[in-house]
């Protein structure tokens, strides 16, 4: 019963996948609580709303950075992973992140579910959720709940779909 207890979900993503775009959307729905962390070398954002805490990060290979938010990775209850799907370049270092954090210590074992935003959906040369969902090999994922929704950051559409998705995993 998680009902009392705080739920944390980390948004992660290269830079610019949209994370920030994703936080604001949700912080200027309504009147939310939120706390921005100044920017120390890489970016970190944080807000919470209805019990929900998200805390945003720039997960690239900037390894001498990773310990300074690695440790959320044993409580996170859930992870949203942004990807830019216009970025057809950056796929493969995507697929290498998706693997590191595949093989994590702190997440290997654990079923804690993974929503994927296939962002920029609306760009012109966006691929789709299927072709990302392959390129990413999303299939051989089978300990943990995922799910993989289009979205486009700047009018919201999907967003609402995929988190409620991933908090209906976790409660
Ligand atoms: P972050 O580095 O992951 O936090 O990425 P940002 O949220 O700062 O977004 C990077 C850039 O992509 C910004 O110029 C955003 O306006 C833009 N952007 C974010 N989401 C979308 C989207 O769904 N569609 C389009 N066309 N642009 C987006």
């Amino acid at each position: 019963d998680r009902r009392n207890k705080q739920i944390s979900i980390l948004i992660i993503g290269l830079n610019n996948s949209g994370k920030s775009t994703i936080i604001n959307y949700f912080k200027n729905k309504d009147d939310r609580k939120f706390v921005s962390v100044p920017t120390i070398g890489f970016n970190v954002e944080h807000f919470e709303n209805q019990g929900i805490s998200f805390t945003a990060f720039d997960y690239s290979g900037q390894g001498r950075y990773r310990n300074l938010w690695e440790h959320h990775f044993k409580t996170c209850n859930g992870i949203v992973f942004v990807i830019d799907s216009s970025d057809r370049m950056r796929l493969v270092v995507v697929k290498d992140e998706l693997e590191l954090l595949l093989q994590h210590r702190d997440i290997k074992r654990r079923r804690v579910p993974i929503l994927f935003f296939a962002n920029k959906m609306d760009c012109i040369d966006a691929l789709s959720s299927v072709k990302i969902a392959a390129g990413l090999n999303l299939e051989k994922i089978d300990n943990k709940p995922w799910q993989i929704c289009s979205s486009n950051a700047l009018t919201g559409e999907g967003l609402q779909n995929g988190v409620q998705w991933l908090t209906a995993q976790i409660r």
